[in-house]
């Protein structure tokens, strides 16, 4: 789960991590109080979405007016902002940050994540801050340090002064760059982070330190002890279809392709979106129905992946082990009907009582086609909606 930046700078002021004074706006109105309320003589105002890159998108301007504080309101508020981060149809702004304008002499880059090859949390830090991260990995290594922290003896000075060091801090600023590493650390582990990212980390004209960006990500298996972060959740920055989904309790996330999946289980949905693309097509989608799957559950997942206007064809692929096959071919008939599928459809199905659901989309009348195994599936469905093209 994702927050907003100005929600991100709560969360982090309040583990003592210096960020600038700020308040969210619904309106030019508040974005007017706002600015009032920090009293300048410098402000930002910053578009809050769940992407990144706004300051390039023009969803992030500094002014030095009350006035440029409600023009820039107005004009970002209800705009669909487009930024590398969020595809061409870009995010609409539905509230925006006023915050008091900092004084930069230098932005860096800081981050934390999970690393799943070390099983740690490791700390990434760059003096090229402010820019693309990886464009900075990819051209310029050798600027950006990585250093994972041991679990068992946590977080402690030398990780910070590595660090520092590796920002060009000095003085007074390597004791800041501590206390700040040694909190942010405390924010990831005590919030359940996957992911937070500061860019940039600033160095000010009087030599302090502050964080002017903060993105926030939490491991969703861990929300059920994160109650005050799960309120802090907008559903506005989400897809409608995955809202849909998790309403039933179906893992969906939206793809790119053309190719409509259905399978359960997550390593076979992975499998299933890998052999889509090895012959030659994208898969519309990521769903695994789970384990348990009712005829309502397939039912619904098949509603969610025609919701998708670029879904050209539908490729199930289950295998009946708790769940039995003939009850998914039931509901796959079902859902079919109720539906009037207009798309090509592929089922594969393997395990229990197989003979009978193969038996039963026989009969059905509807021009399903049956797959022996996943490649033969993953064959079939994307000759089918080229054929169908
Ligand atoms: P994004 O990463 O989405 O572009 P940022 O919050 O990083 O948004 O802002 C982009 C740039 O705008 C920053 O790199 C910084 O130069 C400037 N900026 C952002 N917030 C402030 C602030 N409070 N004071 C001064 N400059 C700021
Ligand atoms: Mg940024």
């Amino acid at each position: 789960m994702n927050i907003h930046e100005y929600q991100a700078k709560q969360v982090l002021g309040s583990f003592g991590v210096p960020v600038p004074r700020g308040f969210v706006a619904f309106s030019a109105d508040e974005a007017v109080a706002a600015a009032e309320k920090l009293g300048g003589p410098v402000w930002v105002v910053k578009a809050q979405i769940h992407a990144g890159g706004r300051g390039k998108g023009g969803g992030v301007k500094v002014v030095s007016s009350i006035d440029e504080v409600r023009a820039e309101a107005t004009r970002m508020l209800g705009m669909t902002l487009v930024t590398h981060q969020t595809g061409p149809e870009g995010k609409e702004v539905g509230r925006v940050y006023i915050e008091e304008g900092s004084d930069i002499a230098r932005e860096l880059y800081l981050s934390a994540l999970v690393d799943r090859a070390t099983s740690r949390i490791s700390f990434i830090a760059s003096t090229e801050g402010g820019m693309d991260i990886e464009e900075v990995a990819e051209k310029t290594p050798e600027k950006i340090l990585t250093i994972s922290v041991d679990p068992a003896s946590g977080i402690s000075g030398h990780h910070g002064r590595q660090i520092a060091f590796a920002l060009g801090l000095e003085g007074e600023q390597v004791k800041q760059a501590n206390a700040l590493i040694g909190n942010l650390y405390k924010a990831f582990v005590e919030k359940d982070m996957s992911l937070l990212e500061i860019n940039p980390l600033v160095v000010t004209g009087a030599g302090d330190l502050i964080c002017l960006d903060a993105k926030m990500n939490f491991d969703s298996n861990a929300l059920y002890r994160q109650k005050d972060i799960v309120e802090l959740r907008d559903l506005a920055e989400e897809d409608p279809a995955e809202i849909e989904a998790s309403k039933y309790d179906l893992s969906y996330i939206k793809l790119d392709g053309k190719i409509g999946c259905m399978v359960n289980g997550a390593g076979l949905a992975m499998a299933t979106m890998d052999i889509i693309k090895l012959y030659g097509s994208e898969p519309a989608n990521f769903l695994d129905v789970g384990g348990g799957a009712t005829r309502e559950k397939v039912t619904e997942a098949f509603k969610i992946i025609l919701s998708d206007t670029n879904v050209e064809g539908i490729l199930v692929n289950i295998f009946g082990g708790i769940m039995r096959c003939d009850i998914i071919a039931e509901g796959v008939v079902a859902a079919a009907k109720e539906l009037s599928l207009d798309v090509p459809l592929v089922v594969r199905l393997e395990g229990t009582n197989v003979d009978e659901g193969k038996e039963i989309m026989a009969n059905s009348g509807l021009p399903i086609i049956a797959a022996d195994d996943l490649n033969d599936a993953a064959e079939k469905i994307v000759a089918a909606v080229k054929e169908a093209a």
